[in-house]
């Protein structure tokens, strides 16, 4: 290779290829400075091509457009994103998907009216990549496909999804108030409507984190985790009348529920603008005075359930009196029955009423169940709620803004992780069908053939999830069976799916069961599962509930089945376990995407630190793994990945073109048949390469054969 001082090289470190600047060669030594600072000295023996070979000047210059990049592997296409994030671009194409990273600072002019406007009155790909881009093509195509938009934003916590989500809805808003003067009223509608639904969205972040974690976060924070903002919202949004009458009048830090974590503020929140904006979209949507009083009760009533204690004389009793008569007060309860709730269990046995004194810790349960029963239907009423607002007309289209939470692998991976991985394994089956079918299109356009590439689908990996006896059906089965218990699950698990490629039998760790997602291997605690998926209530607990003063408490609860009546009545009326009630969402989650046109807007976190100028590529390579990104790549190079205009190609290859057959060289001939010549001789066969209509399609390895070809001529 050519390696003179400066000349930019990718050099195989560990097994990653590493972007480095040549120092010096001579003497049959190369040495180089590798772009994280480590400065290599390559001996004659060790400079090979698989080693170190020159950077191709697309990766130097950088692109707008990761399909621009003549060498697509994960190192150049994080050197990409990193060379443009030092720029201040953080906004950069991979095919369709957009690629945003978190600046962690205000760039100046990036988002100002006049971006607004530019974007507007240009076609997506004319002007550089930005969300603005997305959100115009998004509008555009609403009009002009008359089908469904949706954009689906993913990425880690603190990665710039509600950021995104609020720039998406500026430009829309923008947009439609634009169009409401001249348009027919029924377009500025329309997108009042798009708009709605994504303030669903911000207040669905505000009031949970994610509806198919469980609501064990309301009582339990991991350590550095707050509760769900909602709460700090409402600490210290809430004005003086409202505090005493919600009984909030003690700073967050004496509730139990807001103080066991140590983590009582979020730095990149305003907790009084969260409760203004809470307000607000709760106004946009109707909600009436009286039932933001109920929820805020409600909420309140929560917070007092926390700070109940207990000590032990015969069994639990509550020690804290004032406290009980509190969350009594705001739920609208009998003081004296829910202190009976918390700390004795009652069953009726044939027609007999039984009572047990209660443990502390069961007691310390028993109260924690309430206050997860009261948070978790509080919130799916007003889901159900904005849902009914925002239903329109049978034909009736929507820009809907999906704000995803990523694939999740923890130290401990317990039931909430494996529903988000089970999500997130869903929506990437459906990301994969629509880049394979813009693949498609893209071949189809230039006329070139191409027989059925193989490319990694999740399907098996979804197979193994969801289909009959498959893990979710066997959680469900052992849910349903009282003996029951995560040993027997696991049993079965195992005893099923040992021999499944996609199934994980740990050696080591005998509660453990895991699964090979296209993310990665995730191993999951099998403890708990079944309580959690069984969700039980106690019946007496939730016709203390149903007993409650208030109406809002009562419609709440007045739904909820008992099981044990259910059982009585037999199987036809169960109660669905949660984890058949999430895949039943999910599924009509894809049913609603399968008939709508996406975008995806993918967020990445350069760094761990909120940092506003650090790029760690371990950190970034991570998340380019477990968004599907580099699956475009993958499916790209399935078929014919590097794509060159006959122009571009002829004048790239000249030279050889003259090595190989001097005497030709100067005879005339368009592009298109002086590369079909030199195509030619490389392989005869044409399985390494096609034609299209403007480019020529080839293989990697021929092209890196012409590339050698043309390095040392
Ligand atoms: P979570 O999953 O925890 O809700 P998130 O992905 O929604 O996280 P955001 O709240 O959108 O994360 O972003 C976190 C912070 O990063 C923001 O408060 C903001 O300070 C910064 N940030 C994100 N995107 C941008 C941007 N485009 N420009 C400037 N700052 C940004
Ligand atoms: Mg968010």
């Amino acid at each position: 290779m050519s390696g003179s001082k400066g000349a930019r090289v990718w050099v195989k470190e560990k097994e990653q290829l590493v972007p480095a600047t040549v120092n010096s060669c001579g003497d049959g030594t190369l040495v180089l400075t590798t772009d994280y600072g480590e400065v290599l000295y390559l001996q004659q023996a060790e400079i090979t091509r698989e080693r170190v070979y020159a950077m191709h000047q697309s990766s130097i210059d950088g692109v707008e457009d990761m399909s621009a990049l003549a060498e697509l592997h994960e190192a150049a296409i994080m050197h990409n994103l990193y060379q443009r994030y030092q720029k201040d671009n953080i906004y950069t194409n991979i095919g369709s998907i957009l690629a945003a990273v978190n600046p962690y600072k205000q760039i100046a002019g990036m988002y100002g009216p006049e971006r607004v406007e530019l974007y507007s009155k240009h076609h997506i790909g004319e002007l550089p990549p930005h969300i603005f881009a997305v959100a115009n093509e998004c509008y555009r195509c609403i009009w002009k496909r008359h089908d469904s938009q949706c954009v689906l934003i993913s990425g880690e916590s603190g990665a710039g999804k509600t950021e995104s989500t609020k720039l998406l809805l500026q430009f829309l808003s923008v947009m439609s108030q634009n169009s409401a003067g001249t348009a027919p009223s029924e377009k500025s509608t329309r997108v009042e409507q798009a708009i709605v639904q994504s303030s669903f969205t911000s207040l669905k972040a505000a009031t949970s984190r994610e509806a198919a974690s469980s609501t064990n976060r309301v009582v339990r924070q991991n350590p550095g985790e707050r509760n769900y903002h909602i709460f700090y919202a409402l600490l210290s949004g809430a004005n003086k009348d409202n505090k005493s009458l919600y009984l909030l009048e003690d700073p967050p830090e004496s509730f139990h529920y807001l103080n066991q974590s140590g983590c009582l503020k979020d730095k990149s929140l305003n907790d009084k603008e969260l409760y203004n904006s809470v307000m607000e979209a709760l106004k946009v949507l109707d909600f009436s005075e009286e039932e933001i009083r109920d929820m805020f009760k409600l909420l309140s009533g929560v917070l007092q359930l926390g700070n109940i204690e207990f000590m032990t004389a015969g069994g639990a009793q509550i020690t804290t009196k004032q406290v009980i008569t509190n969350a009594s007060e705001l739920l609208g309860l009998d003081t004296f029955q829910l202190s009976e709730v918390l700390t004795q269990r009652s069953i009726i046995l044939r027609g007999e009423e039984i009572c047990s004194p209660l443990t502390i810790e069961q007691a310390v349960d028993s109260r924690d169940s309430v206050a997860m029963a009261l948070y978790s239907q509080c919130f799916s009423w007003i889901i159900l709620k904005i849902n009914q607002k925002i239903k329109g007309k049978e034909n009736f289209k929507s820009i809907g803004i999906l704000d995803i939470f990523g694939f999740e692998n923890f130290e401990v991976n317990r039931f909430e992780q494996f529903n988000i991985n089970y999500a997130n394994e869903k929506l990437q089956e459906y990301f994969n069908k629509h880049i394979f079918s813009l693949e498609q299109l893209e071949y189809n356009r230039e006329g070139v053939q191409w027989d059925a590439i193989d490319w990694m689908d999740n399907a098996e990996c979804l197979d193994l999830i969801e289909k009959k006896l498959g893990l979710l059906a066997l959680v469900n089965e052992e849910s349903r069976f009282p003996k029951g218990t995560d040993l027997t699950l696991l049993e079965k698990l195992h005893s099923r799916h040992a021999t499944n490629p996609f199934y994980v039998k740990p050696r080591l760790g005998d509660h453990q069961f895991g699964i090979k997602h296209y993310a990665g291997e995730v191993l999951y605690d099998g403890r708990g599962i079944l309580e959690k998926n069984r969700d039980t209530f106690r019946d007496d607990i939730l016709n203390m509930l149903k007993d409650s003063r208030l109406d809002f408490i009562y419609d709440l609860f007045e739904k909820v089945g008992s099981r044990n009546n259910e059982e009585k009545m037999g199987t036809a009326r169960r109660k669905p376990t949660v984890s058949s009630q999430f895949r039943d969402s999910l599924h009509s989650l894809m049913a609603s995407l399968s008939v709508s046109n996406p975008f995806f807007i993918r967020c990445i976190k350069p760094n761990m630190e909120k940092n506003p100028s650090i790029f760690s590529p371990e950190v970034v390579l991570n998340q380019l793994r477990y968004s599907g990104m580099l699956e475009t790549v993958k499916i790209r190079r399935a078929g014919f990945p590097v794509r060159r205009t006959f122009k571009d190609f002829a004048i790239r290859y000249k030279i050889i073109q003259k090595e190989k057959s001097p005497s030709s060289s100067a005879a005339a001939g368009d592009d298109k048949k002086k590369s079909t010549d030199l195509l030619l001789r490389y392989d005869k066969t044409k399985k390494e390469w096609q034609l299209g209509k403007t480019k020529v399609f080839m293989k990697e390895a021929l092209e890196q054969r012409l590339e050698k070809d043309r390095d040392e001529v």
